[in-house]
């Protein structure tokens, strides 16, 4: 037996709770590991508060990352004991996942822990700090270079955005943090943040086109602030859009892209192929310290987490939660 948080629902409602799990119960699958910590992303708050129907089948184990130890494997990709972190491919969506004691899941989902982390500080990265890594790898990519000029991070005290600051400010990226949290301009500036500006001027609806002022985008938000940020692009900047904190919609127009060359890059983490996740780890791995990490991330237990994914689809959560399994 183990322990796992388990959502049920019935015809009216969800209901969450730490519940003890047969290993028999177990998805079918080739690789069963022993959990050492997980964590509460954005999306394991919608599908722990069921506020978006983000899981696809009940009962469900949420989580959409973990790392911890291989326990047994039927592929000859992993044997017992070796160290994986898992991220996304639908697991805690439609496949049990990481808010539990075991796991067990296909064996070309999982990557080898990176050595230069523990198991809980790739989960104080997780998804959010991964998918930060993928933003700013793609940036890279389209030729967005430190001498360009500014990249502004929305949702800037967020997982995405706190990992996606450090990453640019490492890389000697001028970074610009948007944000809704007055109180927490030390923290953005001890990330790496060299200007911070107030969320509400960019959550209104706004001009299709407006001053230019951006190299590069890292957007966790979505909305009227995607919109206004790729309106304030400059001339062949890039955006790129990974979330939708504010809203899915995108009330924007075409005059950025089609008169001043702007490149609007959508960024997926869930099947993001596997070059792309080791490319993005290997940069966490070079680029983010123990430091940052510590700053970023706090930990709580499993009878924590509901309370987290609560917190985080309320926007009260700064940095990134990790949850300690056992
Ligand atoms: P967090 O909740 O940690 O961060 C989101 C941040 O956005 C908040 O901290 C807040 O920052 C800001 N925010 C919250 N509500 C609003 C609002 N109504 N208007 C404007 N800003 C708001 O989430 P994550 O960083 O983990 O994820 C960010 C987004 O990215 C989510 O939408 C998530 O679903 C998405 N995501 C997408 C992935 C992908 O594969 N594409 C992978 C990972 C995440 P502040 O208070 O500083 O303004």
């Amino acid at each position: 037996m183990f322990k796992a948080l388990l959502i049920n629902k019935n015809e009216t409602a969800q209901s969450v709770s730490i519940t003890d799990i047969d290993e028999s119960q177990l998805p079918e699958a080739a690789v069963t590991v022993n959990v050492e910590y997980s964590t509460i992303n954005y999306k394991d708050g919608l599908a722990i508060t069921g506020k978006s129907p983000v899981v696809r089948k009940f009962p469900m184990v949420p989580g959409i990352d973990f790392a911890g130890v291989v326990e047994s494997s039927t592929s000859d990709q992993w044997k017992a004991g070796d160290r994986v972190v898992l991220n996304g491919w639908g697991v805690g969506e439609g496949h049990w996942g990481g808010l539990a004691q075991k796991a067990r899941v296909k064996a070309e989902w999982l990557i080898a822990l990176p050595s230069a982390f523990t198991a809980k500080q790739a989960m104080a990265i997780g998804t959010a700090g991964y998918t930060a890594a993928l933003c700013v790898n793609a940036l890279e990519k389209a030729g967005v270079r430190p001498e360009a000029g500014e990249i502004l991070v929305t949702g800037a005290t967020g997982g995405v955005g706190s990992v996606a600051i450090a990453l640019l400010a490492k890389a000697g990226y001028k970074v610009v943090a948007s944000s809704g949290k007055a109180s927490e301009g030390d923290y953005l500036q001890s990330l790496g943040a060299a200007d911070i500006i107030d969320r509400n001027t960019l959550s209104a609806p706004g001009k299709p086109l407006q001053k230019e002022r951006w190299a590069g985008v890292v957007d966790a938000v979505g909305s009227h602030t995607l919109a206004n940020a790729t309106a304030q692009t400059r001339y062949g900047g890039v955006v790129t859009a990974c979330g939708l904190a504010q809203g899915m919609d995108f009330p924007a127009s075409v005059a950025p892209f089609i008169l001043r060359s702007v490149a609007l890059l959508g960024i997926d983490s869930v099947m993001a192929p596997i070059a792309l996740r080791q490319a993005a780890w290997q940069r966490l791995a070079r680029d983010l310290d123990g430091n940052a990490l510590e700053s970023i991330s706090r930990l709580v237990g499993l009878s924590g987490a509901v309370q987290a994914g609560e917190d985080i689809v309320s926007g009260k959560i700064r940095g990134r939660v990790v949850v300690d399994v056992n």
